[in-house]
């Protein structure tokens, strides 16, 4: 393995994210979190930030990065706003199947007014019938009259309401071998049967918009068919193991770094015996935790996002920065929580929702175990 280093260029994208983070986000983070509010106001800001098409072609309005760079925004936001966070993420997530599946017409159309924030992006695959068992979705589209015809109910999707941009898997027809045959669709907010439904009120992520969407008889003209006909499941998985997981991760560093900050910053300040409690062997324990997790996430997050920016195999890499930024982030809060006495359940303090974060973080982009069933598989083979 290559030592990784930030470039210059990198550390400085930290630094202008962090900037924008200090000012619209932190101050704002615990009030999204408390009226459960998507802040959709500050995505065309984002956009001039070059957040938005962090890793898009230049060519189609992006910032032409990659995604170690997606990575450090997320972190960034994330550190102070798991919810912000997770609107992004998926954001990238909906863009970067448009992006790998879609032709030049559909990227021409869609990218542009994603990367400046004018348009959200949402991707809809998980289904009341189970997330896990995506293959076995029930959401159908049917050709009639050479228009698809989607009908079906997507639920626990991030931006549901909020986005106009809808991609959905759907069924369309069963493989060689009797197996369902999936598809993806490009759906837009106002077409004719396209309808959000209820939004859920979340442990955590809280500030990010999850709910239902419903689509009844939507008619969908051939040419908002994304990829051919039958790569739905190909185009959806590796939208979530390569994107969406990589983005999760990314996300519980930043909840790590904000465990790890909170946790040196109280201890510190809170003076017991006549000294600060940072001078108890106890506390200096914790705080060592919360850097040792902090830094093998980040560096597994990091490290298989530059796999993916050299076009290498990188999902069983993003499996395993998941499955270890997220649990590790609730461990991490949970003993910041401890570090703090009674001060950590009052949400006056950050340290109750970095935790409420972190645990809805883990089905998110598939369940732990999900994530240690594709680990092992990796290593079995
Ligand atoms: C905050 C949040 C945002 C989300 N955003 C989106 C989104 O934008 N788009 C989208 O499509 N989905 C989204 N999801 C849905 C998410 O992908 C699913 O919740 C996840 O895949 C799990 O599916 P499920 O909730 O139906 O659980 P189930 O699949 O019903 O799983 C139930 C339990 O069974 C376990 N299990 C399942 N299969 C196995 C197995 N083979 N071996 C062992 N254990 C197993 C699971 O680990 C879990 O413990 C989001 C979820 C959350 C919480």
């Amino acid at each position: 393995m290559e030592f990784f280093k930030f470039s210059e260029e990198q550390e400085m994208l930290r630094q202008a994210v962090r900037e924008f983070v200090d000012h619209e986000v932190a101050p704002n983070a615990a009030q999204w979190d408390e009226k459960d509010i998507c802040p959709v106001e500050l995505f065309p800001m984002m956009g001039e930030l070059g957040i938005n098409g962090i890793f898009v072609p230049e060519e189609y309005g992006g910032t032409g990065l990659g995604y170690i760079e997606r990575a450090i925004c997320l972190e960034e936001i994330s550190r102070h706003s798991g919810g912000l966070g997770i609107a992004m993420m998926t954001h990238h997530l909906g863009m970067s199947a448009i992006l790998s599946a879609g032709t030049e017409e559909q990227k021409r159309k869609y990218l542009p007014d994603a990367c400046s924030g004018k348009k959200i992006v949402g991707l809809s695959v998980t289904e009341p019938g189970g997330g896990s068992d995506f293959i076995g979705l029930k959401s159908k589209g049917e050709l009639k009259d050479g228009q698809w015809i989607v009908n079906g109910r997507k639920c626990f999707i991030t931006n549901s309401s909020i986005a106009d941009i809808d991609i959905w898997a759907i069924r369309t027809g069963t493989d060689t071998k009797g197996r369902p045959s999936l598809s993806t669709v490009i759906l837009e907010k106002g077409m004719p049967g396209h309808l959000p439904g209820r939004k859920e009120n979340k442990l955590g992520l809280r500030g990010s918009v999850t709910g239902d969407i419903n689509c009844v008889d939507v008619k969908v003209p051939p040419g908002q068919l994304l990829g051919k006909e039958g790569a739905g499941a190909k185009i959806a998985m590796q939208a979530i193991s390569e994107v969406g997981r990589a983005g999760m991760a990314a996300i519980c560093v930043g909840i790590l770094r904000g465990c790890l900050e909170e946790s040196i910053k109280f201890s510190k300040e809170r003076i017991l015996y006549g000294k600060p409690i940072s001078k108890l062997q106890a506390i200096q324990f914790i705080i060592a935790e919360n850097k040792v997790d902090y830094e093998a996430a980040r560096l597994l997050t990091y490290q298989a996002a530059s796999l993916k920016d050299a076009g290498l195999p990188c999902a069983d890499e993003f499996a395993i920065a998941k499955l270890y930024a997220t649990e590790n982030a609730v461990n991490a809060a949970k003993r910041t929580i401890d570090l703090m006495g009674g001060y950590g359940v009052i949400n006056e303090y950050p340290v109750g929702r970095y935790l409420r974060d972190a645990l809805a973080s883990i089905p998110s982009g598939g369940t732990s175990h999900i994530q240690k069933l594709i680990i092992a598989a990796g290593e079995l083979k």
